[in-house]
């Protein structure tokens, strides 16, 4: 059985002293955790302070939320994997539907960030997803199928690099509304045995997250599926005993 790994995302949340006061309280419990990787994904301004704190943590990464996908050049306001790699980043969040949705990332440009991490030594996780009235039509699986099939595959074996998938349908993100188990379950397996005929065995190594409105209450429920390795947690990530609730779970 593989370790769970659980990743925090702030999205574009908190100010500094209660970003830094967060992640205090959630390092200040983790002692005693034993089997589960943590990631916390927090914004630009947070990386060093955080860096800072988190090294030599074991079991505790550090994860940015975006890069771009040149090595460096003029781009304004835009930050490169290398810059990340600098800040002791171990991990970059890509594709998030917020991303997609927002500022117009397709997969096209999701695997060109995922070759610039990979070739930084950083591990994304991609995350993808239907939207609602894509799972209404009942397309969730081709969906899902077309995304994965424009990114992640299109990856030689070699620069999977420790790759973390993230399913992560739209319409339960931010939401309240989560999968159930059992929907959860059958996307993972679906995406597990598309990797498997890419990858074959190699597709073992990836772990597969869910994400979309786990909170303490269904943590436990999504977490046993054979297929879900741990969480992409959006909102109660920003709550300390929350997050750890589900770190718990
Ligand atoms: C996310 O932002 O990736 C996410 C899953 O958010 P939430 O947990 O708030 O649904």
């Amino acid at each position: 059985m593989r370790d769970r790994v659980v990743a925090a995302n702030w999205k574009m949340n908190l100010c500094r002293a209660d970003g830094l006061a967060l992640v205090d309280a959630i390092l200040g419990q983790l002692s005693h955790l034993k089997g589960v990787h943590v990631i916390l994904g927090v914004p630009f301004p947070f990386l060093g302070d955080v860096a800072e704190r988190t090294a030599g943590v074991s079991h505790v990464h550090l994860a940015a939320q975006n890069c771009h996908q040149e090595e460096k050049g003029a781009y304004t306001g835009e930050v490169s994997a290398a810059m990340l790699k600098s800040f002791g980043v171990e991990y970059v969040i890509l594709g998030h539907s917020e991303r997609r949705e927002f500022f117009g990332e397709d997969d096209a440009l999701i695997l060109k960030k995922m070759r610039a991490a990979v070739a930084h030594g950083i591990r994304p996780i991609y995350c993808c997803g239907e939207r609602q009235e894509q799972r209404e039509a009942g397309r969730h699986f081709e969906v899902v199928g077309q995304q994965l099939n424009e990114s992640v595959m299109q990856l030689q074996p070699a620069e999977l690099n420790g790759l973390i998938i993230a399913y992560e349908p739209v319409w339960a993100i931010g939401t309240g509304l989560t999968a159930s188990p059992e929907q959860a379950e059958e996307m993972h397996r679906f995406i597990n045995d598309r990797l498997k005929a890419r990858f074959g065995s190699a597709a073992n190594d990836i772990p597969l997250l869910y994400g979309g409105s786990v909170k303490p209450s269904n943590a436990d429920e999504l977490f046993s599926q054979p297929h879900i390795d741990g969480g992409l947690i959006g909102g109660a990530s920003l709550v300390a005993e929350d997050f750890l609730a589900i770190l718990n779970a």
